[in-house]
């Protein structure tokens, strides 16, 4: 199984490592060509708006968007927000995935924080912790998107729609592999 990472911006490098524990075969994916022969694409975590600036200037966006319809991809925080439909203001999106977002719904920087998730979809294994950092809230799921994490005051976290996930989240900031090993479930 081979995983592509965009490696445009935010922090690419993290999830490399996970998914080289996890055995899978990994590439780093800057021009359009690098998609090929791809069985999934993760987008990092990072800064939204550079990521779609940079996709835009490197030709990406329709390739992406292309990709996307027949492959799996998971968006981590920045990621999550490219993937979407909406972020609620004017910036490049593949607007792929049937969610709304708002961005840095938490605050600043300082307002970075961690939860633990109680996230059945992750099966056994106890509660997920997570690592919120100016990180967006998904404020509604459209479509067939289901919702698969959300904090107890039931702002929406996690979201999975066919072979699409979004997570306001970064599981490729902790020694958890559950996450990464659940989005290489939807290519088997
Ligand atoms: N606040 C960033 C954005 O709006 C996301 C932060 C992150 O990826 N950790 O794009």
């Amino acid at each position: 199984m081979k995983i592509g990472v965009l490696a445009i911006q935010g922090d690419f490098a993290e999830h490399i490592v996970m998914l080289k524990r996890l055995g899978a075969e990994t590439a780093e994916v800057r021009l359009p060509d690098q998609l090929s022969g791809l069985d999934g694409l993760i987008i990092p975590g990072g800064e939204s708006t550079t990521i779609g600036k940079l996709a835009e200037d490197f030709g990406l966006l329709e390739p992406l968007r292309k990709f996307g319809k027949t492959h799996a991809m998971w968006g981590t925080c920045a990621g999550a927000i490219f993937l979407s439909k909406d972020a609620r203001r004017n910036q490049p999106l593949l607007g792929i995935m049937d969610i709304t977002v708002v961005r840095n719904a938490f605050g600043r920087q300082v307002d970075s924080f961690e939860a633990d998730l109680d996230l059945p979809e992750l099966g056994a294994g106890g509660p997920y912790h997570a690592i919120f950092i100016r990180a967006p809230i998904i404020e509604s799921v459209q479509g067939s998107t289901k919702i698969i994490a959300s904090l107890a005051d039931g702002r929406i976290i996690a979201a999975r729609q066919g072979k699409m996930l979004a997570t306001s989240f970064h599981p490729e900031l902790t020694r958890d592999a559950r996450f990464h090993q659940y989005f290489l479930s939807f290519i088997k």
